[in-house]
C-alpha cells in the first residue's frame, strides 16, 4: 500500500492538483453510434431496454401517468457477451450522452479519489439529462463489505458515494444508470435493493439462431467467399460468446492474408474456431507413434459411445493434431439445436462418453495413461450435480447439498450438508461414474471390429468429420 502511494507521490505534479477536482472531459464518451442492429441475438435483453430507450425519448410519457422507471439497471452474464456493447446501444438508440466508468479504475486510485470521482460524475449527468450512466464492471466497487478492518478504504467510500447519489436523485430526472457484472452474487446488498439496481437485465450466451447472427453482423467487416454456411459455423462454435465468435470471424480474415488469398472461405471460418476454442496447432510438435495411436483410441473411444447411445449428440470432427492447449486430440461435438433441459438418461450417457476414451485405452492398448484427466473431472462434475443438485438420486431425493455460487463464472459450488452426508455422497458419485465407465466398456466391447478401424483411419489421417466417421460405423462389413 505504501509502496503504491510513494510511486503515485512521484509522479508529475499536476496529478496532485487535480486531486479530488473535477475533469469534465473525462467521462463524457460518444457511444459512437452504436444501435441495437449492431448486438445480434440478445432478443430479450433487448426488448427489456426498448422501455428504458422509449423514457429516455419521451420522459414525460411516463411522469404524467405516474410511472417512474427504475434508477438502476443491471446487466449481469458471463464475459464476453455484448453488455458493454448493449450499455453503448442504448445510448445510441436513445441519442443522449454517455457517461462511462470502469468500476476497476477505482481500485488504482488515491483514497478519496473515487467518492469525488463519483460525485462528479452524477453532477455532470445531472446536467446533462437525459442520459445514461455507464458503470462496467461494478463488482469491482460493489462487492459485499465484509466489515473486517483493513479491508479495502478506497471501495468502501467510492460505494458509499455511489449510493448515496443514487438515494440522492429522484426518479425521473432522465438519468439512467446501467450497470454490468458477471458476477452478480458478489455484489453488496445495499445495491440491489429496491430504488437502486433493482431491475436485473440477463445477458446470456448465444444459442445457435444468436450465434449465426453474431457471425453474419462481423462478417460484413471482412470480405468472404459466397458459399460460407454460417449455421453451419454456428453449430461447430457451440458455447462460444460474441466476444469469441467476433474472434473467430478476424482470424478467419487473418488466415487467409497469410494464405495470399483476398477473401476468406468456409475452411478459414472452421479453422479458426478451432484456433480461438482450442489454440493454435503446434505445426512441428512432436507425438511418437505409439502416443499417436494412444490418442486416436483414446478420441474414438469417446465418440464411439456417444454415438451408440441414441441421445448423445454426435460428432462433428475430431482431430489429434496437438493444440497449444495442451489438448492432444480434440473432439468437437455438434448439438443439434438448443437444450435447455437434460434427463437423467442423457446425464449418464454425456458421463459415460467422458469415460469412452479411457476404456478405448483399456481395451486396445491394455495400459492406461494420463490422457483422461480432464474427462474424469468433467464425469465427476457431472455425477456429483445429479446426486447434489439435480435431485437426481434415490437417497436424497429433491434436497439440495450444495448451491452454485458463481454462476457465471465456471459455476463454483459451496457444500450443504453434513460430514456424514458428503461421505455418502462420494460414495454414490464413485458407484455412478462406475457403472457408466462400465457402460462404456461394453459398447466398446461389442462394437470392437468399428473401434480399431476407426481409430485406425484417425491415426492414418489425424482427422476425421463426422460423415465419415458416420460412414465407417454404418458399413456393412
Ligand atoms: P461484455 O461487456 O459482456 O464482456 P462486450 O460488450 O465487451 O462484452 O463484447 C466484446 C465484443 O464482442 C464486442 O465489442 C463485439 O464485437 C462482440 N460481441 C459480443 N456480443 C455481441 C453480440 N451480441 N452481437 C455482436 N457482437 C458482439
Ligand atoms: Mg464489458
Ligand atoms: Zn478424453
Amino acid at each position: 500500500m505504501s509502496r503504491k502511494l510513494m510511486n503515485r507521490a512521484g509522479g508529475p505534479n499536476s496529478m496532485m492538483f487535480n486531486m479530488g477536482k473535477s475533469n469534465a472531459k473525462v467521462y463524457v464518451k460518444s457511444s459512437n453510434g452504436i444501435k441495437f442492429a449492431d448486438v445480434a441475438g440478445e432478443d430479450e435483453a433487448k426488448e427489456n431496454l426498448t422501455e428504458i430507450v422509449d423514457y429516455l425519448h419521451n420522459p414525460k410519457k411516463y411522469s404524467d401517468i405516474g410511472a417512474s422507471m427504475p434508477k438502476g439497471i443491471l446487466l449481469v452474464g458471463p464475459p464476453g457477451t455484448g453488455k458493454t456493447l448493449l450499455a453503448k446501444a442504448v445510448a445510441g438508440e436513445a441519442d443522449v450522452p454517455f457517461f462511462s466508468m470502469s468500476g476497476s479504475e477505482f481500485v488504482e486510485m488515491f483514497v478519496g479519489m473515487g467518492a469525488s470521482k463519483v460525485r462528479d460524475l452524477f453532477k455532470q449527468a445531472k446536467e446533462k439529462a437525459p442520459c445514461i450512466v455507464f458503470i462496467d464492471e461494478i463488482d469491482a466497487i460493489g462487492q459485499k463489505r465484509d466489515g473486517c478492518i483493513g479491508g479495502n478504504d478506497e471501495r468502501e467510500q467510492t460505494l458509499n458515494q455511489l449510493l448515496t447519489e443514487m438515494d440522492g436523485f429522484e426518479g425521473n430526472t432522465g438519468v439512467i444508470i446501467l450497470a454490468a457484472t458477471n458476477r452478480p452474487e458478489t455484489l453488496d446488498p445495499a445495491l440491489t435493493r429496491p430504488g437502486r439496481f433493482d431491475r436485473r437485465v440477463p445477458v446470456e450466451l448465444p444459442d445457435l439462431k444468436g450465434r449465426e447472427e453474431i457471425l453474419k453482423v462481423h462478417a460484413k467487416k471482412i470480405k468472404l467467399s459466397e458459399d460460407v454456411d454460417f449455421e453451419q459455423i454456428a453449430r461447430m462454435a457451440s458455447g462460444a460468446s460474441g466476444a469469441e465468435l467476433a474472434n473467430i470471424v478476424n482470424e478467419a480474415a487473418l488466415r487467409a492474408v497469410r494464405a495470399g488469398r483476398s477473401f476468406a472461405t468456409q475452411a478459414d471460418l472452421e479453422e479458426s474456431i478451432e484456433v480461438v476454442i482450442a489454440g493454435y496447432q503446434k505445426k512441428n510438435a512432436l507425438m511418437t507413434d505409439k502416443e499417436k495411436m494412444i490418442v486416436s483410441y483414446h478420441e474414438i473411444g469417446h465418440a464411439l459411445v456417444a454415438a451408440k447411445q441414441t441421445n448423445s449428440a454426435p460428432v462433428q470432427k475430431i482431430t489429434i493434431v496437438p493444440r497449444t492447449s495442451g489438448a492432444l486430440g480434440y473432439i468437437m461435438q455438434v448439438e443439434q439445436g438448443n437444450h435447455y433441459l437434460m434427463s437423467k438418461e442423457e446425464i449418464e450417457n454425456k458421463i459415460a462418453t467422458y469415460t469412452g476414451g479411457r476404456a478405448a485405452e483399456e481395451i486396445a492398448v491394455g495400459s492406461i495413461s494420463t490422457g483422461a484427466s480432464n474427462d474424469i473431472e468433467q464425469a465427476t462434475k457431472l455425477a456429483r450435480a445429479m446426486i447434489t443438485r439435480y435431485g437426481m438420486s434415490e437417497a436424497f431425493d429433491m434436497v439440495a447439498l450444495e448451491t452454485v455460487t458463481n454462476q457465471y463464472l465456471g459455476g463454483d459450488t459451496s457444500l450443504a450438508c453434513s460430514a456424514e452426508t458428503q461421505t455418502e455422497i462420494d460414495r454414490m458419485v464413485v458407484a455412478l461414474v462406475k457403472e457408466q465407465h462400465d457402460k462404456a466398456r461394453q459398447i466398446l466391447l461389442d462394437n470392437r471390429a468399428k473401434l480399431d478401424q476407426l481409430a485406425q483411419y484417425l491415426y492414418q489421417h489425424e482427422t476425421i468429420t463426422g460423415d465419415e466417421f458416420m460412414k465407417i460405423l454404418n458399413d456393412e462389413k
